[in-house]
C-alpha cells in the first residue's frame, strides 16, 4: 500500500499535482481542503463550522478535521494507497496518521515537499481567487495562511525528516516537471 502525503504551503501545487498522479498509480485521493469546501457548499453544520476558521485563515481545530479523516479513509474502495492532500497541517494530525495508518498495519511511504518561493505562491493565490472567487483566495486572508503555514505547518518538514520520509521536490517552474518529479519519488517508493 502506498501512502503518500503532498505537503506544501498553500498554493503550492498539491491539488494540481495528486490530480496528475492518482490515476497513474491507482491511488485514492484525500484532499481535506475540497471535503471541507463541499461541505461549506451543503451548508451543513460542519460547513458552517468550518466556513469560521477557513474565512479567518486559520485551520479546522485537529479533533475535528481527524475526525473527518478517518471518516473518508474509511469510506474509500480497496485501492493500491491513497494520496493525502492538505493532511496533515499540524504535528497533533501527523502523530495520529501515524497510529492510523499502524492500526491497519501501515505507514506513510512518503512525504512530498512541493518548495515554492513566498512571493509566488502570493501570486498564484491571488490569480486563482480572482478566477476561483475562493473567499479564502484575497491578500489579506492569504498572508494569514502563510503565517499559519509557517508556523503551525512547516515544523512537519523536520517531522518526517526524522522519519527517514522527506523528499524535497522543487514546485516552481514546468507543471510537467514537477510532475515528473513527483511520478520519480513515488515510483522510488513503490519498488521498495
Ligand atoms: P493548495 O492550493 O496547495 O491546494 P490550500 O492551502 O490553498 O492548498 P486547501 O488545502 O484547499 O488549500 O485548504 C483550505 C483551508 O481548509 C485551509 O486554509 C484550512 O483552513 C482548511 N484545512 C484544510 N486542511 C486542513 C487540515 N488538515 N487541518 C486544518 N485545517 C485544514
Ligand atoms: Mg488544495
Amino acid at each position: 500500500m502506498l501512502n503518500i502525503v503532498i505537503f506544501g504551503a498553500p498554493g503550492s501545487g498539491k491539488g494540481t499535482q495528486s490530480e496528475r498522479v492518482v490515476e497513474k498509480f491507482g491511488l485514492n485521493h484525500i484532499s481535506t481542503g475540497d471535503v471541507l469546501r463541499a461541505e461549506m457548499k451543503k451548508d451543513t453544520g460542519l460547513g458552517q463550522t468550518a466556513k469560521k476558521y477557513i474565512d479567518q485563515g486559520q485551520l479546522i481545530p485537529d479533533e475535528l478535521m481527524i475526525d473527518i479523516l478517518a471518516g473518508v479513509l474509511d469510506s474509500f474502495e480497496a485501492s493500491k494507497g491513497v494520496i493525502f492532500d492538505g493532511f496533515p497541517r499540524t504535528v497533533a494530525q501527523a502523530d495520529e496518521l501515524k497510529k492510523m495508518l499502524a492500526a491497519r498495519g501501515q505507514e506513510v511511504s512518503v512525504m512530498l515537499d512541493l518548495d515554492v518561493p513566498e512571493e509566488e505562491l502570493i501570486e498564484r493565490l491571488i490569480k486563482r481567487g480572482q478566477i476561483s472567487g475562493r473567499a479564502d483566495d484575497n491578500e489579506e486572508t492569504i498572508k494569514k495562511r502563510l503565517l499559519v503555514y509557517n508556523t503551525q505547518t512547516s515544523p512537519l518538514i523536520q517531522w518526517y525528516k526524522n522519519e527517514g520520509k522527506y523528499v524535497h521536490i522543487k514546485g516552481c517552474g514546468e507543471l510537467e516537471e514537477i510532475t515528473e518529479q513527483i511520478v520519480n519519488a513515488i515510483t522510488a517508493v513503490k519498488n521498495n
